[in-house]
């Protein structure tokens, strides 16, 4: 059993899609074993994404999960990093399968609904920046 970061990005919490997003994860199996609605600052945003720092869209990222409030979520399941990243789509909604979130909501490859860990290790650092042990089960 496996848990991954998952983040309801705010073109997705602005337009009401939480339950819809959820509903897709849980279908796949996977099981919401924390959950909180938070407003990053452009600091935190910056922080979360600073991998990315050197990109061409690092400053647009930032400033679009600093907009408005996200939804940062725990989840878990058997190879659950893969099977979210599976069910979010390909990063560009443009090129994402059918039946995927970022298919059927992203807006565009920037404002594209979700983000999810890539790797044990991510998750891992990901989970330990949103979540303390107590809010953990
Ligand atoms: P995430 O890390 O959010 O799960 P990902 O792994 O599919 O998505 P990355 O390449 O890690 O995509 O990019 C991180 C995020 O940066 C993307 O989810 C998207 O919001 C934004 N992004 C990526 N490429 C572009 C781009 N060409 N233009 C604007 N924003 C982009
Ligand atoms: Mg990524």
């Amino acid at each position: 059993i496996e848990r991954t970061l998952s983040i309801i990005k705010p073109d997705a919490t602005r337009r009401n899609l939480t339950g819809k997003i959820n509903a897709k994860f849980e279908d796949a199996g996977l099981r919401i074993v924390a959950q909180k609605r938070i407003k990053l600052s452009a600091e935190q945003a910056g922080k979360f994404y600073e991998v990315h720092k050197d990109r061409p869209f690092y400053g647009e990222l930032v400033e679009f999960m600093a907009s408005e409030p996200v939804v940062v979520q725990v989840l878990e399941g058997e190879s659950a990093i893969a099977k979210n990243r599976e069910v979010m789509g390909a990063t560009n909604p443009a090129q994402a399968d059918e039946g995927t979130i970022r298919k059927e909501f992203a807006l565009s490859v920037g404002e594209n609904s979700v983000h999810g860990s890539d790797a044990p290790e991510t998750a891992k650092e990901e989970i330990a920046f949103f979540f303390s042990g107590l809010e953990l089960v």
